[in-house]
């Protein structure tokens, strides 16, 4: 069984803006002109959203999988589409991290720990947690907090910002160790954290039920993470200065008699993406992730019997048990033929059954019907891979790298395509790419600087190549002015 671990629900970044004690001298933020400022412009949120999510990509494990990385976008911007005050982009992606957690951050970067999905209950439980975190980010919470802390201390509100980008930096950080260690000093702005903390609850619920979910969820969800910790013997430190207050279930529950009933049936979209997260990112045995299945299928409501399936498929699938794996989803497809997850097992399935012609005929037909969607497209491309249809693939990988040039994913492919077909400079442009998306800007450069030597010289490709060190530099140059 999964280890049940206690942390808070929310444990936002808000939070962990304790009086650092920095050199406000020694940093700088001369490119977007806020030294002297005591508010940070969308822009600049902008900015340091993209910088933060740079590095976290180098030090969190970020899960990146076309499947699931579907479904918590499709949650998150059907709630934002049902939010107020949105005025940044929002992206949704998940940690491989049991502990319960979720948080957000500039530029409408919401994370979500893949331990979450294991304690929410229901799907409108887990989007309780994703509506306060947008909540957070459309009520400008971070920027805002970061604005009082630069009034009430020595430091600008760019170094701030700047000694938040170090902390993701350290290599044991996340949002959570910021976090805790910096809870005992922060009794300053904990009032500040708990309004804030309200505010989003109260904007969240509004969302919730706007946007279709059960608004008691909520409540429901905060209660019985709050009777967890009344019962733990040890809770984290980070709780016992930053407790999930009686009140806030009280306020919470108290919000959501304000709205309609509803009572949705379980959703089968939720509990396969549960089943995923059990048969691949929870880190355990097959026995256990079997015993999972069979228990909880138990008590599932019969619409979504199907989840704990396919659950057993994967499972079958990742131990080479594929008559097994083949029963289950031949039987799943047959009665929801155009469903992503099992689309995207089957296609592994096939491979591994040496017949990735079929996971192509079947992909190309599923494709009609969505032509340009990133799970059937990177699933097409890697079976064109394994066909050895190189060129094809590279195709299908430059138009999709352009489209989502913020997908590891499909750079991994492209560069995996150009090493098939001998390469070399593309192969190092591509997984430039995927470096200078974690930050790694030298390395980025340098491979860069290596796939120009190896083009002809004068070559179109050589300019290319040439043009993106140039705005490497730039980038890079920006980036560690932001620190
Ligand atoms: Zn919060």
């Amino acid at each position: 069984m999964l280890k049940r671990t206690r942390s808070m629900v929310c444990l936002c970044i808000a939070a962990a803006l304790s009086a650092p004690s920095i050199n406000a001298n020694t940093l700088e933020l001369p490119d977007i002109g806020t030294t002297a400022s005591s508010t940070l412009t969308i822009d600049q949120e902008l900015i340091y959203g993209d910088a933060y999510m740079r590095m976290l990509r180098s030090s969190q494990p970020i899960v990146n999988d076309p499947v699931l990385n579907e479904y918590i976008s499709g949650l998150g911007h059907r709630l934002v589409a049902n939010a107020d005050d949105v005025k940044t982009p929002f992206t949704f992606f998940m940690i491989r991290d049991r502990n319960i957690n979720a948080f957000a951050f500039f530029g409408g970067y919401v994370a979500l720990h893949s331990g979450l999905f294991l304690h929410a209950q229901s799907e409108s439980e887990l989007a309780s947690v994703v509506a306060h975190e947008i909540a957070h980010v459309t009520q400008r919470h971070l920027a805002r907090s970061m604005e009082e802390q630069a009034r009430r201390s020595p430091a600008t509100l760019a170094a701030l910002a700047g000694s938040l980008l170090l902390a993701i930096a350290s290599p044991q950080a996340g949002m959570a160790a910021i976090t805790a260690t910096t809870a005992g000093s922060m009794q300053g702005t904990i009032n500040y954290t708990r309004s804030n903390e309200k505010e989003a609850d109260r904007f969240g619920i509004a969302t919730l039920a706007k946007a279709g979910f059960e608004p008691k969820a909520m409540p429901r969800f905060f209660g019985r993470l709050a009777d967890e910790y009344r019962y733990a013997s040890k809770p984290p430190p980070m709780l016992l200065t930053h407790p999930l207050p009686e009140d806030r279930i009280t306020d919470s529950r108290a919000r959501a008699q304000n709205y309609p009933a509803r009572r949705l049936d379980p959703s089968l979209n939720y509990n396969l993406a549960r089943a995923r997260i059990v048969a691949r990112y929870a880190g355990i045995q097959a026995k256990a992730a079997h015993d999972w299945f069979d228990r909880t299928e138990k008590k599932a409501a019969p619409g979504v019997k199907a989840a704990f399936q396919y659950g057993r498929a994967l499972v079958h699938l990742d131990n080479n048990e594929l008559d097994e794996a083949n029963k289950i989803l031949q039987l799943l497809i047959k009665g929801d033929a155009s469903n992503h997850f099992y689309l995207d097992a089957l296609s592994d399935l096939y491979i591994a059954q040496k017949q990735a012609d079929k996971a192509q005929q079947m992909l190309e037909k599923a494709m009609k019907a969505s032509p340009n969607n990133p799970v059937l497209t990177i699933n097409y491309a890697n079976v064109l891979i394994k066909l050895e249809k190189n060129q094809e693939a590279l195709r299908v990988l430059q138009r999709y790298t352009h489209d989502n040039p913020n997908d590891v994913n499909g750079w991994q492919l492209l560069s995996e395509a150009n090493i098939h077909l001998g390469q070399s400079d593309e192969d190092l442009a591509a997984r430039a790419e995927i470096l200078a998306l974690k930050a790694n800007w030298n390395k980025a450069i340098q491979y860069y600087t290596q796939a120009s030597q190896l083009a002809e010289l004068g070559s179109l490709k050589q300019a290319r190549y040439d043009a993106r060190i140039d705005q490497l530099m730039v980038q890079r140059e920006r980036f560690l002015a932001l620190q």
